[in-house]
């Protein structure tokens, strides 16, 4: 029971919007999706665990969004773990604020190191290894190096660092294009400005939480918005259509396509 136990235990640590959209995710997998596909496990049993070092779960969004997903999570099964930051993983599972919680799976969900860049620059770095640009996305020192992307950190308008997303990275690289178009022409480039379209966050199936500054929006109407842009951000129409036919079927039928089939023996664990 102790092994199946552990089996049955899915750690996500990290409780930003990655870690939020995958506990909401694996927890209505084991509760809505596979329950009729195993005959000797009980998936209502899988326990997901979101641990988060910080003292609430969405950190980049207002407060009242940040305790929205808390409470809907929660009233999925989610169990939340906020002010307790992970010290150990291991093959056994993960230690927490002094405890020890046994688990096969673990994700982490607590961001990423850049890449080696700044090393092989010789360029200021900060403590995710991010590359310290210029205003005009150029190391320091070597005008001809431009970096954009997960691999810099630069200060946005608010003065906080320019977030890790994909429309960052487009942002910069548009903008790395016209400063060499205006260099070319003899002109020199204006500094890069960051602009923020908005923070968005799905929570399981049917909710998700928006901030667009101008305005914040939770529950079914947040989740419609938030499905429609990144259907809308996809490449070509056919990614569009077949991912919109995709989640249409999963949101109306309560059903995925994806499994993992195992094969081979399979032994009964008691
Ligand atoms: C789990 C997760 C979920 C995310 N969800 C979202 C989201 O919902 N919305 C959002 O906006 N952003 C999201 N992001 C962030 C987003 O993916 C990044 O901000 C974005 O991809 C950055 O673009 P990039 O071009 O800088 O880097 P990448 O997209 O990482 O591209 C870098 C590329 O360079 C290649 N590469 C690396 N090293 C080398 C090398 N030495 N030689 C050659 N090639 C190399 C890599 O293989 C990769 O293909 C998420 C990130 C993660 C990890």
């Amino acid at each position: 029971p102790e092994r199946r136990a552990a089996l049955l235990t899915f750690v996500i640590i990290g409780a930003g919007p990655t870690g939020v959209e995958l506990a909401g995710t694996i927890t209505e997998l084991a509760r809505d999706t596979l329950p009729p596909d195993f005959r000797h496990i009980d998936t209502h049993q899988a326990r997901v665990v979101l641990i988060e070092a910080g003292p609430r779960v969405l950190a980049g969004f207002p407060d009242d969004l940040s305790a929205y997903a808390q409470r809907s999570l929660e009233s999925l099964g989610v169990e939340i773990m906020l002010g307790q930051p992970v010290t150990e993983c291991s093959a056994e599972g993960v230690v927490y604020g002094g405890n020890t919680l046994k688990a096969k799976t673990l994700i982490w969900a607590a961001g990423v190191h850049a890449s080696r860049a700044a090393e092989w620059l010789n360029a200021p770095a900060d403590h995710a290894g991010r590359v310290q640009v210029l205003p005009d996305l150029t190391i320091p020192g070597r005008p001809d190096i431009f970096a954009i992307g997960d691999t810099v950190v630069i200060a946005g308008p608010d003065g906080k660092p320019v977030p890790g997303i994909a429309p960052a990275a487009k942002q910069q690289g548009r903008y790395v294009a016209e400063a060499i178009r205006a260099r070319l022409r003899g002109d020199a480039p204006a500094p890069f400005r960051y602009k923020h379209s908005g923070s968005l966050a799905q929570i399981g199936k049917r909710k998700a939480v928006i901030d667009f500054g101008w305005i914040k929006l939770r529950g079914a109407l947040a989740w419609w918005i938030w499905g429609i842009a990144h259907i809308y951000f996809l490449i070509g129409l056919r990614h569009r259509l077949s991912v919109a036919l995709s989640w249409l079927w999963i949101y109306t039928r309560d059903q995925r396509a994806a499994r993992l089939i195992t094969q081979g023996s399979s032994k009964v664990m008691g």
